[in-house]
């Protein structure tokens, strides 16, 4: 398979090149240059096996099929359950597909266990090494460091903002007892922790020299690998029409699902959750983009007010003109505002995107009626997607909620809506007790740099 730029002014590259370089150098992001079809009979065994199906086309040559599966087997085999993505029902036609059985608790273990090992299979084989960094302000950071501490040719450092994540986040982060992996407290907020890793990107001869990489949500391979469990989730339902809703930030997960339809899932509506930071719902409701400042909330994964992985839909929308796209993005970065014509959202979004926003007050709502009702105990994020679900059920139709993260991740929030505090499940039981391995670094580009430096292998 070969891959383009949504922005359309880079070389086309093939899928482990697309794999590494993440962002395209024009700035887009990188798309297959077409849409394979899912093969007529898909097989009925185990989620890897079906897994290595569905992305065998996505994948091609560049990974060989014996190593690709033993990738999958090896990434899959870090969950708690058996079936990987386990589906539970709720109610008639009311259904949670749980992607928090990974080893981080969230569902970005999905897709970073099998990225991790991707990275280090196509690296040692072209015998080069990369330096990850990133920012994290939770979630993101603990996926990425488990998907690559075993990992021989990756370095990672992460930085969070000091005492300003969870005790369950940081020590996700900092427990880790690996050499390649380095979580570093920034004295500064998260958008501080952001601004140092641009900066260390826009340095370029420091890039250069440390090798810099990065596994954010707009890397293709990891919106790839969300696909499968749409898939999955469908076959086990009887592959007939199901509609899913999906708490969302930064359009990864929700668009993974369209991509499962788009490859022949019968995939109804996909329904798409917010917190007060609405940005998606308001446009799918207007046809407009319009930026807004992001707001703290109880979904913090959800706080995003320009969802990057949206412009992977755009591209599409735009019949896959990227110099189109290109100048919309332009226009929308420097008016705040992004508009598609009525002909254009009658053809790709009303006859599949539905979209509902949740404050908190009524997460915590969401949160209580579900453990009253059906006893099953969901974090803020899952909530908002339970939410948006319940306001677009349509009869006969089974209507599947991706449950995002494990609520012991949030157990402020769950705590507030339900009386009792939820466990960590007992691979994590005493994750608060294990010694931390940390770094605390001033907000000062130099600073990180020498360390990122100091401890690149
Ligand atoms: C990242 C995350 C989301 C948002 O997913 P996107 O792919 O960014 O839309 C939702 N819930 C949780 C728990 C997350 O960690």
């Amino acid at each position: 398979m070969r891959y383009v730029s949504t922005r359309g002014r880079a070389p086309e590259l093939g899928f482990a090149d697309v794999l590494l370089a993440g962002l395209a150098p024009d700035g887009g992001l990188y798309v297959p240059v077409d849409w394979p079809s899912l093969p007529e009979h898909l097989p009925s065994g185990s989620y890897q096996e079906l897994a290595t199906v569905v992305m065998a086309p996505f994948v091609g040559d560049d990974i060989p099929a014996d190593v690709f599966a033993r990738l999958v087997d090896e990434a899959y085999a870090s969950f708690r359950h058996e079936a990987v993505t386990p589906l539970r029902q709720l109610a008639a036609d009311d259904w949670l597909l749980d992607l928090s059985q990974g080893p981080t608790l969230a569902f970005k273990d999905v897709a970073l266990q099998l990225v991790g090992r991707m990275f280090d299979y196509v690296l040692g084989v072209r015998n080069e090494r990369v330096m990850i960094v990133g920012a994290t302000s939770g979630d993101t950071g603990s996926a990425a460091i488990d998907g690559v501490k075993s990992c021989s040719n990756v370095d990672i450092v992460i930085l969070y903002p000091h005492g300003r994540t969870s005790d369950v986040q940081r020590k996700q982060m900092t427990t880790v007892d690996s050499p390649n992996v380095h979580a570093v407290a920034v004295e500064g907020t998260f958008d501080d922790c952001q601004d140092l890793v641009k900066a260390m990107f826009n340095d370029a001869p420091f890039r250069d020299r440390m090798r810099l990489s990065a596994v954010n949500s707009i890397n293709w391979a990891r919106v790839m690998a969300q696909t499968v469990y749409y898939v999955y989730a469908t076959q086990q339902l009887g592959w007939r029409p199901t509609s899913f809703s999906v708490p969302t930030g930064n359009f990864g997960n929700v668009l993974a699902g369209w991509i499962a339809r788009r490859m022949g899932a019968p995939i109804r509506s996909l329904v798409v959750g917010s917190n007060q930071n609405d940005i998606l719902t308001r446009f799918f409701e207007t046809r407009s983009m319009v930026a807004d400042t992001v707001v703290p909330t109880l979904s913090p994964s959800m706080d995003i007010q320009v969802s990057s992985n949206f412009e992977r839909l755009l591209f599409e929308m735009n019949n896959r003109d990227g110099g189109v796209t290109a100048e919309q993005l332009q226009r929308f970065r420097s008016v705040g505002r992004l508009d598609v014509e009525t002909d254009q959202f009658e053809r790709w979004i009303a006859p599949v995107f539905r979209a509902a926003r949740f404050d908190d007050s009524e997460t915590l709502r969401i949160i209580g009626e579900v453990r009253s009702a059906t006893g099953e105990i969901i974090d803020p994020h899952t909530a908002v997607g339970i939410g948006a679900a319940r306001l677009h059920r349509s009869p006969g139709i089974p209507m599947v909620t991706t449950l995002t993260a494990h609520a012991a991740k949030f157990p402020d929030a769950v705590e507030q809506a339900t009386g009792s505090r939820p466990a960590l499940p007992p691979h994590l039981a005493d994750l608060l007790e294990r010694p931390e391995r940390t770094q605390t670094l001033p907000n000062d580009l130099g600073a990180v740099q020498r360390f990122v430096e100091s401890v690149a292998r």
